[in-house]
């Protein structure tokens, strides 16, 4: 079983602020704000990023983007948010297990 962090947190070992959850993926409050919402949407299929990503997580991708907005909206972003995936070191990625940060609210809050 991986020891990865949002493996840990998809499997309910680490305790996460939840959003949201299916059989699939998982919405969580960051931990660290950098906007007056910002959550994170994460496959519970472990991938490192989009680096590892192929064509046959092209569905699982879609529900992501798909259910973006759909959340945001729950947590009152209807003037917009921003969608961010840092991927590998040289794009700033932190934590290895693909995520999509959403974050929004009233502007002018810090950029990742
Ligand atoms: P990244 O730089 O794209 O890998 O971003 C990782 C994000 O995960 C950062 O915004 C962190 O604040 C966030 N984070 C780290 N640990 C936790 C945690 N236990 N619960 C929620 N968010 C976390
Ligand atoms: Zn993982």
């Amino acid at each position: 079983m991986s020891s990865c962090l949002f493996c840990r947190i998809a499997r309910g070992e680490i305790p996460s602020k939840k959003i949201y959850e299916d059989d699939d993926v998982l919405a969580f409050h960051d931990i660290h704000p950098a906007a007056p919402v910002h959550f994170l949407l994460v496959p519970k299929l472990h991938l490192d990023s989009l680096l590892d990503a192929g064509s046959e997580h092209e569905a699982l991708f879609g529900k992501m983007i798909g259910l973006a907005p759909r959340l945001a909206k729950e947590l009152g972003c209807d003037n917009g948010f921003r969608v961010v995936i840092n991927n590998g070191p040289d794009g700033g990625q932190e934590v290895f297990h693909l995520h999509i940060h959403i974050m929004g609210g009233p502007r002018p809050w810090k950029r990742l």
